[in-house]
C-alpha cells in the first residue's frame, strides 16, 4: 500500500482490465443489488496500470488527488452515475469529473453493493473494526449456504467484551474515522450488548429484519425518526448511528490491500479525503422536555 512512483508503462505495468477483473474477482458483480450500477465509469481496459488509488466517494477533490498523485486507475465504492443521466457535459457536476478523469487517462470504477455483500467487504470491516465477529448476511441466505460464510449485506455477531450501549456508543465513536456529525445511540443508554448486527451505509431497511433477530443492538446509519421510534416501541433492539461515510471508508483501505496482495506490480494506496458532506453539528442548548426514560 506504500505510494512507491512506478513508471506509467511497461513490463510491470498491469491493464486496466487485469485491475478490474480483479476487482471483481474480490467483489462479484453478481453480489450487486439488482438497482445498482457497479462496473468500470470510464476507462479503456487496454490502458496501462500502475498506481490505483481507493476512495469512497469520486468528489472534485478526490479526483484531483488522484490526478495529482499519479493514479492510473481509481476505485470507488459509491457510482458516480448511479441514477439515470443522458449526457455527461463538463457543465453538468458530474460530468465535470467523468471529463477530467478522461483527459487524464484516470479509469474509474465502483464497487457499491457488491463490495457491501462480498467477503471480506464493507460490512466484514465494519464489523471487525468494532469487535464484532462478522457472521451471517442480514439479507437471505439460500437453502445449503452456511450462513457464517455466505455472502450478503450486513453481518450479525458477537462483541468480543459485552458493555452497556453508552459504552459501545463510545466505542464506535472511538474506532470509526471521525466526522462532525459523530455517532448517536436510541434506546436505553444502560442496555448490555452482546450481540451486534451491523449495515455499513443507509440500513435503516433491515430495521425490521433486525427486529426479528436475535440482537441486542443494530449499527448502521441515515437513520430517521419514525423507522427509529416505531422499531423501538415495538420492543426492537437499541440502534446506533454513525455518519454513512464513518461506516465505509475503512473499507478503502482492506481493498488498495487486496489488489497490492493480488498484483504486485500494483502500486496502491487510500485517497485520505473526509467526504462526508457534514460540515456543522450543534447539540443545542435550549432547555428540553423530559424523555419516556426519565419519567
Ligand atoms: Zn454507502
Amino acid at each position: 500500500m506504500d505510494e512507491v512512483n512506478t513508471e506509467a508503462s511497461g513490463p510491470g505495468t498491469a491493464t486496466v482490465g487485469e485491475v478490474v477483473a480483479l476487482i471483481e474477482d474480490a467483489y462479484p458483480p453478481r453480489l450487486a443489488e439488482s438497482w445498482d450500477a457497479c462496473g468500470l465509469v470510464c476507462g479503456d481496459p487496454a490502458d496501462p496500470v500502475s498506481r490505483v488509488l481507493v476512495a469512497l466517494d469520486c468528489t472534485d477533490a478526490v479526483a484531483d488527488a488522484a490526478i495529482d498523485a499519479g493514479a492510473d486507475f481509481l476505485l470507488v465504492h459509491h457510482p458516480p452515475l448511479l441514477r439515470g443521466v443522458t449526457g455527461v457535459p463538463v457543465t453538468h457536476p458530474k460530468g465535470r469529473i467523468i471529463h477530467r478523469l478522461i483527459r487524464e487517462g484516470v479509469a474509474l470504477y465502483a464497487a457499491h453493493t457488491s463490495a457491501d455483500a462480498a467477503r471480506p467487504g464493507v460490512n466484514d470491516r465494519l464489523a471487525e473494526l468494532l469487535g464484532v465477529t462478522p457472521g451471517a448476511p442480514l439479507t437471505p441466505v439460500p437453502d445449503g449456504v452456511d450462513p457464517l460464510t455466505a455472502t450478503g449485506i450486513g453481518r450479525v455477531g458477537d462483541l468480543d467484551t459485552p458493555m452497556t450501549l453508552r459504552e459501545f456508543a463510545d466505542r464506535v465513536a472511538d474506532r470509526l474515522p471521525t466526522t462532525v456529525w459523530g455517532v448517536r445511540a436510541a434506546g436505553d443508554p444502560d442496555r448490555m450488548i452482546r450481540r451486534v448486527a451491523v449495515a455499513s451505509g443507509s440500513g435503516d431497511s433491515f430495521l425490521g429484519t433486525v427486529a426479528g433477530l436475535d440482537v441486542d443492538c443494530f449499527v448502521t446509519s441515515d437513520l430517521r425518526h419514525h423507522p427509529v421510534d416505531e422499531h423501538l416501541r415495538g420492543g426492537g433492539c437499541v440502534v446506533v448511528d454513525t455518519a454513512h461515510w464513518a461506516s465505509e471508508f475503512p473499507w478503502c483501505a482492506q481493498a488498495a490491500e487486496m489488489l497490492a496482495t493480488a498484483d504486485p506490480r500494483l502500486s496502491t494506496g487510500v485517497i485520505d479525503l473526509r467526504t462526508d458532506p457534514w460540515t456543522v453539528h450543534r447539540p443545542g442548548a435550549v432547555p428540553s422536555p423530559s424523555t419516556d426514560k426519565d419519567r
